[in-house]
């Protein structure tokens, strides 16, 4: 038999490889803007029109390529990012394979503009079907535009197979997603039909997504950051409340590549299990760090998939870590602590809080003090011990007794005066509490109690109050900070032993900026270096095992915080910290903790919400009660 193999013509078999690489607009979309991204482009135009099938332009003001190189890029296998099969296991860039460009030239007509910053004049290619049709010197910026036009032009039966424009649309809209999402720190635009869809400033992470989504969405996310040897996560997740019956947003990124991975997703829906409805879906924005040898990229032609080299370490990780997220925002249901919970997985939320570990060692032990301090903080009350109530609020006492004394007029709401303090407590429940049982509240000591160590419930003249204790007690901590902040310094307890404390250089350039707000809230700073401070004093409120904690939590807040969401600094750092400081869900309240925190709250100027805005109790009428009796 005569010899029947021969070698395909190269423009057959960029086509044939165009049908892996370029399925739809979309795939050209994810194609240029990572092509893009790994020129180091800090502005990306994203230019749809007709749902890409006419055409599709991007615009970027990265390197740019020489001439050379801008003929060469159409090749097959021709890439500036890999040399060798090692740099396949350290890959820091998006593509790899060299193929992208070659087979999108295969099936559309294409027009490439490039200039690098070295040369003065830049070039012009045209190219149709893998055919070069132009070449020319051209004046243009620096960077690169890419126009693809017609696509699947030669190809009829591809392009007859393409969805509906809103479709096409929705798809290359969700790969715009990805690459923004994985870099804020790169502008993006993106016009379709003339029409402008997004416009994204360089910002951070929460913003990008805040930007994207729409500013609802801010209140919705819960920030997750783990960081061990093998793995960092870094990102958000959707509060509970906010699942819904679509799938809606997840993202999970590796190593900034936006991955699909089911595995993982299993992870994050196990961490919110029992959190949400069934059939319903959490919400998340994930960003995993790995070491580039220790996953593959490279099993999936449009490299969605990944596998790792230790999937079941970072499952758990990831599951823990999204859970301790979930809990320190007290969102978790909440149930008591066991005693010996310290030898427990933390995260094991069926049975308590998620907190950190507890040390059985009373570390704000100061033999110079002399009542014990112990603060809102959620870590003194592991042991189980009841703390008096004395020495729980004795911080919130000292510090407006010291307000008091210098001279301004802050409503007085420290123990000795509860019973006279009449006017600024309104409770319906007084004049029926007080004609059956006695004048007030806390004179009978028998009108609240605390349901699942996370309500105080109390009767109300028609019917009842239930009362969230954390978020009252932030919302407490918070308007005496901002009052420290802004009118009066706070007192500090001296530390014993100075912290040393050590930071990033952009964590310590954050503090160095907050210092004088910090300070007047009982911080005291005895040296604040390149990369690390010493704190000899701390607020009252604050256990000293906590105040790393504190000031961790301050620092991420800050950082992702919104710019232009209306909140000043000042407020930004009373909220982190009262929310920090704030006594958690699943804390046992003796009686008169219980009143005081009532009392304390109705001393505030809006006792009704939360410093972030979530109600912090509803009231029930008898009437509901009825009718449920019916
Ligand atoms: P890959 O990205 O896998 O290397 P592509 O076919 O997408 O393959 O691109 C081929 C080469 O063309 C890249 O390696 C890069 O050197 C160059 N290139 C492509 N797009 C751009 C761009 N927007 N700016 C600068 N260089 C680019
Ligand atoms: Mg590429």
């Amino acid at each position: 038999m005569k010899d029947i193999i021969q070698l395909l013509p190269d423009h057959v078999a960029n086509q044939i490889a165009a049908g892996e690489v370029v399925q739809r607009p979309a795939s050209v979309v994810k194609e240029l803007l990572e092509n893009a991204i790994d020129a180091g482009a800090t502005s990306i135009k994203l230019i749809v029109k007709d749902a890409g099938k006419t055409l599709i332009q991007v615009i970027d003001t990265g390197m740019g390529m020489s001439t050379t190189d801008a003929r060469l890029s159409f090749e097959r296998h021709a890439t500036s990012k890999i040399k060798a099969a090692e740099d396949l296991f350290n890959l820091h860039t998006k593509g790899f394979r060299g193929e992208a460009l070659a087979s999108i030239a295969a099936i559309a007509h294409v027009e490439l503009k490039t200039k690098t910053e070295a040369s003065e004049i830049g070039t012009k290619i045209s190219i149709e079907g893998s055919t070069v049709t132009e070449q020319e010197p051209a004046v243009v910026p620096q960077g690169t535009t890419i126009s693809v036009k017609n696509l699947f032009y030669n190809i009829p039966a591809r392009r007859n197979f393409l969805k509906s424009d809103t479709v096409e649309t929705r798809h290359i809209i969700d790969e715009f997603h990805r690459v923004a999402l994985a870099h804020p720190s790169v502008a993006f635009t993106m016009t379709h039909n003339g029409n402008d869809v997004f416009n994204l400033p360089e910002s951070n992470e929460r913003q990008r997504i805040v930007n994207i989504f729409g500013t609802k969405t801010n209140e919705k996310l819960v920030p997750v950051t783990e960081e061990t040897e093998i793995l960092t996560i870094d990102g958000f997740v959707f509060k509970p409340e906010f699942a819904r019956k679509s799938r809606g947003e997840q993202f999970f990124f590796v190593n900034n590549r936006f991955v699909k991975s089911p595995y993982l997703h299993h992870a994050v829906l196990s961490a919110f299990e029992g959190l949400i409805k069934p059939g319903t879906h959490p919400g998340y924005f994930l960003f995993l760090n790995v070491d580039p040898k220790s996953i593959d990229i490279n099993i999936h032609p449009t490299k969605t998939e990944i596998k790792f080299d230790d999937e079941h370490a970072m499952y758990a990780m990831l599951r823990a870590t999204i859970k301790h997220s979930l809990g320190q925002f007290s969102i978790a249901p909440v149930l008591d602590f066991n005693k010996d919970s310290g030898f427990e997985t933390p995260y094991e939320y069926s049975k308590k809080t998620p907190v950190a570990p507890t040390v059985e060692v009373d570390r704000d032990f100061n033999p110079f003090q002399k009542e014990a301090k112990i603060s809102g903080g959620g870590s003194s009350y592991r042991k189980e011990k009841q703390p008096a109530w004395e020495s729980l609020y004795v911080g919130l006492k000292d510090g407006f007794e010291a307000r008091t004394s210098g001279g301004s007029e802050l409503p007085d709401v420290s123990h000795s005066s509860w019973a006279s303090d009449e006017s600024s407590i309104h409770m319906e429940s007084d004049s029926v509490t007080g004609s059956l049982f006695g004048d007030t509240i806390q004179k009978t000591g028998q009108t609240t109690f605390q349901l699942q160590n996370k309500y105080i419930i109390t009767p109300l003249k028609n019917g009842m109050m239930v009362v969230h204790q954390h978020l009252a007690h932030q919302r407490i901590l918070y308007e005496e900070l901002l009052k420290n902040i802004t009118v009066q310094e706070a007192v500090s307890q001296q530390l014993l032993f100075p912290l040393l404390l050590h930071f990033t250089k952009p964590d310590i350039e954050i503090i160095q900026k907050i210092r004088e707000q910090l300070e007047h809230t009982g911080f005291v700073f005895s040296a604040i270096e390149e990369d690390r401070i010493e704190i000899s004093g701390i607020p009252v409120s604050v256990v000293e095992s906590h105040a790393e904690l504190v000031l961790e939590q301050l620092l991420n807040d800050i950082k992702n915080e919104v710019p232009d969401a209306g909140f000043s600094q000042n407020d930004v750092l009373a909220k982190s910290m009262a929310k920090s400081m704030a006594i958690k869900s699943g804390t046992s309240l003796n009686k008169e903790e219980q009143e005081h925190l009532i009392h304390q709250l109705f001393a505030c100027k809006e006792p009704s919400v939360s410093p972030a805005n979530r109600p912090v109790l509803i009231t029930m009428d008898t009437s509901d009660f009825d009718k449920k009796f019916m």
